[in-house]
């Protein structure tokens, strides 16, 4: 199997987290969304663990929540005493209302409303990533109007490239996000930053990207980083105590990934963290980083009904399920690659090559094509792997498909933690 948390059992169903998908289909019908609540908090531990180890733990993960966002994710997250981030009202929103603190709350994103940045310092949010000169404006004013002094962090590009999709990289000059480092953009915003009286600037943040397997741009980073902090100390006499080096940890979609284990992650990134500081002579920062596939992302799988399998002769074989680009754009809009297993079948060999598509009216509407499966048959229940990021939180109501509901697995029991749509759902705010 793809990796250690799905497994076999003695009837030749795949489980995740002890449970039988094949009985989870059953119960809650398809599509669902199956998390394992162990794989979830391991993840987290092991990255506490790692900067514990290589950093005597002066460090904060940030669970980056655009991944999977719902009130028990929050809740999940809290209780591993990780910190997490958003990036809009609707996500500050649902991690309030799952109680997390919102000391340990950050806020991020390009363009945030002033209705955004105002229900920020409302909840008194820990931190907030300001993206660019508008927002030092107005964030500085809507805290002067409520009194308050906001501890900010500015979102630089410190250039680097690392080899991802040209979709998800964010660390190179030509990125909507932040402030560029190289044409004086990042100098001109710290100067700005010091001289406004409601802002405190605490750091700088970076993130070069997502999916990524090589581990040196994550050393250029700490270079890049910690130079670009000790000139701030330089020039203008303010030493940062927070490094933020974003998320992008690579996870294992498909057997040919090779992701680096958290523990060699941190452990590089907290050796070139150090060995920039003693380069620069710079006190050791607070280092934070902000996983969130590698978090959610491999511990989890979504279950489909297959309802036609219709061969074209030389050419290819669709399998259709009861769901699609709906509750899993990620192959439409950048080609995202999957693996899937027919779980009621398996211990059997993967030698049926098929397209994988959705039931959306939508040609491109496609899971994976010329993938090997078992043999698929209509009735059966098609397991697509490693669905938790970005899959869920990326559902949309296209031709009015309601969402799945998705449950949470621990142990081999399971229990709702989002509820499947209804059709009622969907009209709730026609008029
Ligand atoms: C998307 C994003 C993350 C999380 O990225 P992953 O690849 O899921 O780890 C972290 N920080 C920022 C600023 C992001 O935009």
């Amino acid at each position: 199997m793809l990796t250690d948390s799905f497994k076999i059992n003695s009837k030749g169903h795949l489980t995740l987290g002890g449970a039988d998908t094949v009985e989870l289909a059953k119960e809650y019908g398809t599509p669902l969304y199956v998390f394992d609540e162990n794989d979830i908090r391991n993840n987290c531990r092991s990255f506490k663990e790692a900067f514990e180890k290589y950093y005597g733990g002066n460090a904060k993960v940030y669970y980056a929540s655009k991944a999977f966002s719902c009130k028990e994710m929050y809740r999940l997250v809290n209780s591993e005493n990780l910190c997490t981030d958003v990036v809009s009202g609707g996500e500050l929103y649902t991690a309030l209302s799952a109680g997390f603190p919102a000391e340990n709350i950050g806020f991020h994103g390009n363009n945030k409303t002033p209705d955004e940045l105002s229900f920020a310092l409302d909840s008194k949010v820990g931190r907030i990533v300001v993206d660019n000169m508008t927002e030092l404006h107005t964030l500085n004013a809507i805290a002067k109007e409520k009194g308050v002094c906001q501890k900010i962090l500015l979102r630089i590009k410190p250039g680097i490239d690392c080899h991802t999709h040209d979709y998800i990289k964010t660390g190179q000059i030509d990125c909507k996000f932040g402030f560029a480092l190289e044409n004086g953009e990042a100098a001109k915003a710290v100067a700005l930053a010091c001289s406004l009286e409601n802002l405190d600037l605490v750091g700088i943040h970076c993130h070069i990207g997502s999916q990524i397997f090589e581990t040196e741009p994550f050393q250029d980073a700490a270079n890049i980083m910690i130079s670009l902090a000790k000139d701030i100390s330089e020039n203008y006499g303010k030493t940062l105590s927070e490094i933020n080096f974003g998320g992008g940890y690579g996870i294992k979609y498909t057997s040919e990934d090779k992701p680096v284990s958290k523990d060699e992650s941190i452990k590089i990134l907290c050796e070139a963290v150090k060995a920039a500081c003693e380069k620069y002579a710079f006190p050791l920062p607070t280092i934070c980083i902000e996983p969130g596939r590698s978090v959610v992302g491999a511990s989890s799988l979504t279950l489909y009904t297959v309802g036609s399998v219709k061969e074209i002769k030389d050419i290819r074989t669709y399998v259709s399920v009861d769901g699609g680009m709906s509750d899993n754009p990620r192959y439409a809009l950048y080609g995202a690659e999957y693996e899937a297993v027919v779980a009621n079948k398996a211990n059997k060999e993967r030698d049926f090559v098929c397209t994988i598509a959705g039931k959306c009216c939508e040609s491109g509407d496609l899971i994976q094509e010329h993938t090997s499966i078992q043999q698929a048959e209509v009735g059966d229940i098609l397991a697509v792997l490693a669905t938790g990021a970005y899959n869920y939180s990326m559902a949309s109501n296209y031709n009015r498909i309601p969402r799945p509901a998705a449950v949470m697995v621990k142990d081999g029991a399971a229990r709702i933690i989002i509820e499947r749509e209804t059709y009622e759902d969907l009209i709730k705010k026609d008029v």
